[in-house]
């Protein structure tokens, strides 16, 4: 069954986790971040630094790097092994980031969902300003995403919306892993291990 949405524009906060959780410690980068104020906002703190570094252009106004969008997942930095060398502590806590922006990565033709605009296509508007959290089987993960908008209708949706993954073939549908709701955001393995206990 494909991921589904209730709405086209899902930006309510991520759910709170109910399991006790270890506290990752504040981190102070010590060169500037160049990142959305969006994203910085709606991110957990040991995410900005390598998401910042990943995705964001290292120059004065720090803007979205889109030459970069060759993939759906990101990882954080890998854990440096040396005893010579030590890896911040961030980098236990740090998140996947799956980045949901399929008309700049596979090219694809969107279009408009409200049937009165007859299927015009959708353009890029850009980056969606913030970024949600997906409650995993054992963790969180990260999905930021862009918004498009309508060259008829004018209005704007963003690409993780239910009624823009559906357009997609199957191929590409299926990559799309969690459900989202205006309150919550969960991966499917979590609804299936619901439905499973009736
Ligand atoms: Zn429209």
């Amino acid at each position: 069954m494909p991921a589904s949405q209730t709405s086209l524009d899902t930006l309510s906060p991520a759910p709170k986790s109910k399991t006790p959780q270890l506290v990752p410690p504040r981190t102070t980068p010590s060169t500037p971040l160049h990142i959305l104020a969006g994203w910085k906002r709606t991110l957990p703190e040991v995410d900005v630094q390598w998401i910042s570094r990943a995705l964001f252009k290292d120059t004065s106004y720090g803007s979205f790097d889109e030459q970069r969008i060759d993939k759906l997942w990101w990882y954080p930095p890998q854990l440096r092994l040396s005893n010579n060398i030590k890896s911040g502590v961030d980098r236990y806590f740090a998140h996947a980031l799956l980045l949901w922006m399929t008309r700049r990565l596979w090219k694809v033709r969107l279009v408009c969902p409200y049937p009165s605009c007859h299927d015009r296509e959708l353009v890029s508007a850009g980056i969606h300003p913030r970024v949600r959290q997906v409650l995993d089987v054992s963790s969180f993960y990260l999905i930021a995403s862009e918004d498009l908008q309508c060259t008829r209708c004018k209005r704007k949706v963003v690409s993780w919306s239910h009624n823009i993954v559906e357009q997609l073939d199957i191929g590409h549908r299926v990559q799309f892993p969690c459900l989202l709701t205006g309150r919550n955001s969960c991966d499917m393995r979590i609804v299936r291990l619901l439905r499973n206990r009736g």
